[in-house]
């Protein structure tokens, strides 16, 4: 295999899907053509090419670059074959849940549009009807769907000879799930009783119920907060960011190859994203602000991938520039997103004066998150373990391990469809804890005011120019010579005194 050639071609399959990402996603194009970008590049996927690159990366023994470098190649090569194959189903997906309605009362709602209809639903039982109508949509319209998408990541993960989807993924990413997913649960654990002390005074602030009313219909609208609007004017939202990165030293509006594509635009999505459609130099920040925190929260969030992105050395090679261990990009994306519930930056940036509600509702949602993603990593271990039982033993063991995790009746429905793809969930798991150690390495240097320190900008510069070329547990080690633990989120959120 002419290795060189490879990179070439990957790198260009990943700019013209991520430019056509853009385009279709921030309104400027209709139509999402994604199947001619694979055919233009279908040497990328094939099997051979699979093979081709396992045997690499089976060769490359000794620690360092080669050897990092030939198992982000395998993982690409992977996942693009996977992708090929459940393309298809992707796209029927896509169009079912588009086309999909609810019935709520005597209204029509949109299906995507349900979880947003919860969040600003003052009536509790009104929520309910909603959730109803949602597990119905997602179990008879959608199930079939579902299922088959995860039925082709199965027979890919067998059809390239690997015992499960998950000794794959585990493979390809380098990452030891299990550990991992044994971690999380000890979090869980130790976070048991405080949990619920922890939200019950955000529950009755929010929603105005205690934790023992709380149901999975209440979720939206708790981490919708909208009473912590107040704090966040939408006329200081980009401001605030150009600010924030002035102080780390940056110019936004004079930094090279980024695009804030900011405002609306018929068809541009509800969503937040950013677009690395050249890594450095072609980045897109692309957000459609409608009033609010979570404004605030989307756009620190995409910003921080935004601003990775942007400072890659243009030198690296191309697997360290494009490819590798996701947890490094969303670890920025949270820190500066936490930026906006950090006391310090509430208080410089948007002179609030008594944060203390905000920070203690910030915290409290932290927590739900990291306990649902911890029932999450269990779940989805056993639902692409090579042991995996039959379909009804799998949704029975989704409601167990969420709904255990959460302290909350949890649905059945959406086993398959509450699942992320090539075990995301640890990406995010890992972020949040590198995040925790990187944030608190800056306070301890440059202060609780890190943001506002050239600095500290130096050393996320530094870190930024390296893309991915280092997983987690590297990184940290460079950093700071600890080791990546959840002890350290714990304490962040003041659950214990280590
Ligand atoms: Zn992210």
């Amino acid at each position: 295999m002419d290795l060189d050639a490879y990179r070439r071609t990957a790198d260009r399959f990943i700019t013209e899907l991520m430019r056509e990402y853009y385009r279709h996603y921030a309104g400027l194009k209709d139509s999402f053509e994604i199947d001619a970008i694979y055919a233009a590049h279908g040497g990328l996927f094939t099997r051979d090419a699979v093979q081709a690159l396992r045997e690499l990366d089976a060769r490359s023994t000794e620690d360092g670059d080669e050897r990092r470098r030939a198992r982000m190649l395998l993982d690409f090569a992977v996942e693009g074959y996977v992708g090929a194959a459940t393309k298809a189903v992707e796209e029927e997906l896509a169009g079912a849940e588009a086309a999909l309605t609810i019935e709520v009362g005597d209204e029509l709602v949109g299906f995507r549009e349900g979880p947003v209809v919860q969040a600003n639903e003052a009536d509790p039982g009104r929520r309910a009807e909603i959730e109803r109508a949602l597990l119905t949509a997602t179990d008879e319209g959608l199930g079939s769907h579902y299922r088959e998408r995860i039925e082709r990541q199965h027979a890919c993960a067998t059809e390239l000879g690997w015992s499960s989807y998950a000794a794959m993924c585990e493979h390809c990413k380098g990452i030891d799930l299990g550990a991992l997913s044994e971690q999380t649960a000890a979090f869980s654990a130790a976070s048991e009783t405080s949990y619920p002390r922890m939200l019950e005074p955000e529950l009755c602030r929010t929603l105005g119920i205690g934790f023992g009313e709380l149901r999975r219909a209440d979720l939206p609208r708790f981490f919708r907060a909208a009473g912590l609007d107040r704090h966040f004017p939408s006329a200081r939202l980009t401001e605030s960011f150009a600010d924030t990165m002035r102080g780390l030293g940056i110019d936004v509006s004079g930094q090279d190859g980024v695009t804030f594509d900011i405002g609306s635009r018929p068809n541009k999505s509800p969503r937040a994203f950013c677009a690395p459609v050249r890594v450095p130099g072609e980045v897109y920040l692309v957000v459609a602000p409608i009033g609010g925190w979570d404004d605030y929260v989307t756009l620190f969030h995409e910003g921080g991938h935004t601003e990775h992105s942007a400072n890659v050395d243009p030198e690296l090679p191309f697997e360290f520039r494009r490819l590798g261990d996701n947890s490094i990009s969303e670890t920025y994306a949270f820190l500066l997103q936490h930026l906006v519930e950090d006391p310090e930056w509430l208080s410089l940036r948007l002179g609030v004066e008594d944060p203390s509600e905000l920070v203690a509702h910030a915290k409290a949602q932290r927590l739900v998150y990291l306990r649902r993603y911890a029932g999450k990593i269990a779940y989805e271990l056993e639902l692409h373990g090579a042991a995996a039982g039959a379909w009804s033993a799998l949704a029975g063991r989704y409601s167990e391990l969420l709904g255990g995790a959460l302290g909350i009746e949890w649905p059945t429905e959406t086993f398959l469809a509450d699942v992320d793809e090539g075990f995301y969930c640890a990406c995010y798991l890992r972020a949040w804890a590198l995040e925790t150690h990187l944030r608190s390495y800056l306070r301890e240097r440059f202060g609780p005011a890190w943001f506002e320190s050239r600095e500290a900008g130096d050393v996320l510069r530094r870190l930024w120019r390296d893309g991915q070329r280092l997983d987690a547990e590297e990184l940290l080690g460079e950093l700071t010579g600890a080791r990546l633990h959840f002890g350290a989120v714990l304490a962040d959120l003041g659950l214990s005194s280590s």
